[in-house]
């Protein structure tokens, strides 16, 4: 049995599919964990291997800084009775948003450090 996984951004509020997680071929074959990918819902195509990880790269360049989590479908489907949860529905759309600000190390490090005094937990540096 195999369930689906999307990585949620809870800043955001938007998270990108991941697709069944699964450790077996279409053929029943054993093979190393993977997530399988999703449709796009504008070409019809299938999202999946180097294709999926370059939208997920992008996500978390996107949201790097931002509380992220890997959530089970499940989990959305439960908590999401005011349609609270946005999914990205193309790769076009994912690949559309641009990380605002630029990444920068020195930036993100010090807005890390700031998240975490807000949260009260104190940075060592
Ligand atoms: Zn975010």
């Amino acid at each position: 049995m195999s369930h689906t996984y999307d990585v949620l951004c809870r800043e955001c509020l938007r998270y990108v599919d991941l697709g069944k997680i699964c450790n077996m071929d279409e053929s029943g074959r054993p093979v190393p964990w993977l997530f399988g990918g999703w449709r796009d819902q504008e070409t019809g195509k299938r999202i999946e291997g180097a294709h999926l990880w370059t939208l997920v790269e992008r996500f978390l360049i996107v949201h790097r800084n931002h509380p992220l989590q890997m959530v089970s479908e499940s989990y959305l489907e439960k908590t999401d009775r005011d349609d609270v949860w946005q999914p990205f529905e193309s790769a076009t759309e994912v690949l559309a948003v641009e990380p605002v600000p630029a990444p920068d190390d020195h930036e993100d490090s010090a807005e890390v450090q700031r998240r975490d005094r807000a949260r009260g937990r104190g940075s060592q540096e």
